[in-house]
Order: C-alpha cells, then structure tokens, then sequence
C-alpha cells in the first residue's frame, strides 16, 4: 500500500497512513462500497482536493451511518459537490481512458469556473513592499497578516468545503504561499499599526516544530513589539491530535508555544470546529489541555454548511462543549462562493436563523462568537438579523472587518431576499442604488488595476 508523503512535510516516520485521489479505492473501510460509488468518489476527487488520514478513517467516522455522518461529509467527496455538467464531462474522460494532460486541461478548465480566488484576494490582498509584490502574504484589514508559509500549504486531511482548495491542488498558478520569511519580517518591521500575525495555510501545523520556529522566533525580538499577538489557523485538534502529544517534535512544539506567551506575545490556536463530534476523542482532549498548559488561548471558527451542521441543536452542543474545554467560540461563517459551494450553501436568512436559535441557548460565554458573517470582497459583513423597517423586509447588516475600517459597525440595509446566500445577491433597502460603501470600494479596485 502506498505510504502517505505526509513525512516530506514533518521529516519524521509517519505513524499513520494518507490516502489522497490516486489509492482512493485502496481504504479499507470502503471495501464494501459498490464500485459505482467509487467511481463518482474519484471523479470529483480529480477536480476538488481529497486527503484523508488513517487517524480520521479510524476515529472520526462512523461506518454503520456513513448516509447521515458529519464527519464523512466533512472529509469524502460526494456527487453532488460537482455541477452535473463537470461530473458527466471528467466522468465520460475516465472511463474513455483519456490521458492524463487530456483530463488535466479539462479539471483545470473548471477550476477557473469555480471561483478559486474569492474575495480579490490574489489581487487586492497582496500587499507591495519595496516595489515588490509579498506573494504568500495577505494584508486585507489594517491590524492583521497572514502569511502562508510554503511549507504548510497541506492538511493532515482535507475538508471538503475548503475554500482554500486552489492550494491543494498541484496548480502552482492558483497557489499563494511564500518561500522566505526574509521579507516578510521586513514588510512588518515597517508597518507599525499590525498588532497581529496569523499563520495560517493548508496547515501550519503540518510543519516541523523546527520550520515553524525559525519563521516565529524572529518576531519575538524587540523591534517587533508592535506585533501583541501571534495566530496560529489549524485543524490538528481534529484530524491529527497526537501533532501535540505524541510526534517526535511534539513537546519541542509545546515549548516553542510557551517561548511565545513567555515573550510577552499573546498565542491564539485558532481551531476549527465544525461538529462536536470533532471534541469527542479523548485524544483531541488531551492535546487541548497540553495546548492550554502552555499559556495559548484556543478559539475556534468554522462555516455553517448544508449537510454537515445547519441544524441550531449541533451549533449549541458545539459552543457549550467548547466553552467547557476552555475554548472561545469565535466566528460562524457563512460557506464561500467558490469551490463545492454548490453541495453546502444555504440561504443567509436561515444561517442567521440558526446562529440566532443557537446563540439563546448557550450562557454569555458561548455568546463570543460573532456571525453568520460573509468573508467578500470589501470585508466580513455579519447579517445581524431580519427587521422590518417603515413597511419594508429588510436585513440589517454590518461590518465586522473592512477594507476600509471606517466601514465598521455602521448598521446598513439590504432588502430582503429568501434566497440569497452571498452578498452579490443582496441589493440596499429603500430603494437606493448602493450601498454606502460601494463607490469607495470601486475606487479602491479601480486604483489597484492601473497600478497607480
Ligand atoms: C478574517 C480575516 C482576518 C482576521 O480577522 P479577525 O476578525 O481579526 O479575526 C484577517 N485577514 C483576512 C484576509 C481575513 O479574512
Ligand atoms: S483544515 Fe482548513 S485549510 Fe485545511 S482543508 Fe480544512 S478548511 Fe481547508
């Protein structure tokens, strides 16, 4: 059986096996799968990423219940992620017994119809620094970068909603991710109002203890003061628990969090809980507490999504849980427009009506997470209800994060729309023609264009 290349990313025996598009059919849990099942299995794994790891396999999913399973929803490709259009095209290809640049020219054909880069973020996000474009960072809202290093641009498993999928899928062309920490230490030397830095990716934590450090012990010095608190995005907890207890660097990871907190930074894991089935080995347990012995502070986010967890009750049992292990409900989001949102998007009007159904019954501390809230184009804008305004069925929006971050916290209208499920759907209440932001946004687009 093929061993996983997981070990080029930790340099260290990998203890469990990955199974990605090309030994799909070699799981053994899918040995009493018909093989038409397979077959669709693989075809949307040949456009959309798929990578799963022994440990889910073994402890995640429940295989007497895979029909209903969150947590197979969460890692499996299923038909329907596919428009039928694509599925029937990659689908006619396979079985034609194309080749193999004849079936990448067609995948790579529809993944430019799948929204890779939402949100401008390859183009608006990508700050300049000494005449020269910081590919691998982004710097969207004045206090905050991310940076992608290169070398955790890979999940232990991946999620299929992901909408950071155009990282994972061999396409160096649609891949952001940053060799050298060099120049980004340089770009944040200069920028005194970033109080943050989120490493995020893929999955930092993929890394070796010792990459991650030699990207993070810099900031530590004193001349990045500026920089109070240091993000870490990842879905370790979930897909490889052990990354905190039982890899060969795991304790070197540990101390290397304490350096942190001990140099008077501020570590935040931020987690990614889409279930409570997600909280329930003991394993994830265990690593949370080692996480928290060493001064981090975790908090988690996840999108609400069709089939996996648009139901309050698993929202509440999700936040309580979480409040219990000492883990901050953060943000609820709402699923992006690219990649399979087809398979998991729902209406705005019924994420509100989960978070708000869910968010009565969890006690102030589990009220932390903010949302349902759409990451576009000009920023994070929550949907903070449904009203009713002079006769009119409106929602009430507001800015969480903004471009410009003068749009934040001013309440704006957008009429009312059933069946919306992104912002490009929503039109401003009252009849006006924009919303209040609009003109400024298109300046700020029109400025990056022409590169002046
Ligand atoms: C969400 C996000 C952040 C962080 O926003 P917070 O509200 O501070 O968590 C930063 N940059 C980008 C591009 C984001 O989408
Ligand atoms: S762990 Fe995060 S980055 Fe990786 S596939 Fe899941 S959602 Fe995407």
């Amino acid at each position: 059986m093929q061993i996983n290349d997981g070990d080029i990313h930790t340099g260290k025996p990998v203890p469990f096996k990955v199974y990605t598009h090309s030994n799909l059919n070699k799981i053994p849990q899918l040995r009493n799968f018909d093989k038409e099942h397979i077959f669709a299995m693989q075809v949307v794994a040949t456009v959309l990423p798929f990578r799963v790891n022994q440990y889910v396999l073994d402890n995640l999913i429940d295989w007497n219940n895979i029909s209903d399973d969150p947590m197979f929803q969460l890692t499996f490709p299923q038909q329907q992620m596919l428009e039928p259009e694509h599925f029937e095209r990659i689908a006619g290809l396979i079985k034609s017994g194309a080749d193999n640049i004849e079936i990448r020219s067609a995948v790579r054909e529809i993944h430019l119809q799948l929204n890779p880069h939402p949100a401008e973020q390859r183009t608006l996000n990508v700050p300049r620094h000494k005449n020269l474009q910081l590919e691998g960072v982004q710097h969207k809202y004045r206090e905050t970068v991310l940076f992608f290093p290169y070398q955790g641009q890979v999940c232990h498993s991946f999620c299929t909603f992901c909408f950071r999928w155009p990282q994972f899928v061999n396409d160096s062309e649609l891949r952001i991710a940053l060799t050298e920490g060099k120049r980004l230490r340089s770009y944040l030397r200069d920028q005194k109002e970033v109080t943050d830095l989120l490493v995020t990716g893929g999955d930092p934590l993929v890394m070796k203890t010792s990459i991650l450090a030699r990207h993070i012990e810099p900031i530590l010095g004193s001349e990045f003061d500026h920089i109070q608190n240091i993000r870490i995005g990842t879905k370790a907890l979930t897909y490889w628990p052990y990354r905190f207890t039982r890899d060969s660097d795991s304790a070197d990871l540990l101390r290397l969090f304490e350096r942190i907190v001990k140099s008077g930074k501020h570590l935040a894991i931020m987690a990614h809980f889409t279930h409570w089935r997600e909280l329930e080995p003991d394993a994830t347990v265990d690593a949370i507490r080692e996480i928290q012995s060493t001064g981090a502070v975790i908090r988690s986010q996840s999108p609400v999504l069709r089939h996996l967890n648009d139901d309050p009750a698993v929202w509440v049992k999700l936040w309580r849980r979480q409040v219990q292990l000492g883990v901050v409900p953060y943000y609820m989001f709402v699923e992006r427009d690219t990649g399979a949102r087809r398979y998991f998007e729902i209406p705005l009007a019924r994420t509100w009506e989960i978070y708000q159904k869910a968010i009565q019954q969890v006690s102030g501390l589990g009220r932390t997470a903010r949302g349902p809230s759409m990451s576009a184009g000009p920023g994070k804008v929550e949907i903070q209800g449904v009203s009713v305004v002079n006769g009119e069925k409106c929602f009430v929006l507001r800015f969480i994060q903004g471009r410009n971050p003068d749009w934040v916290e001013r309440p704006y209208f957008a009429s009312y729309n059933p069946g919306a499920t992104w912002l490009d759907q929503l039109n401003p209440a009252f009849g006006e023609d924009k919303f209040f932001y609009e003109d400024e946004y298109e300046e700020m687009r029109k400025k990056h264009t022409c590169g002046c």
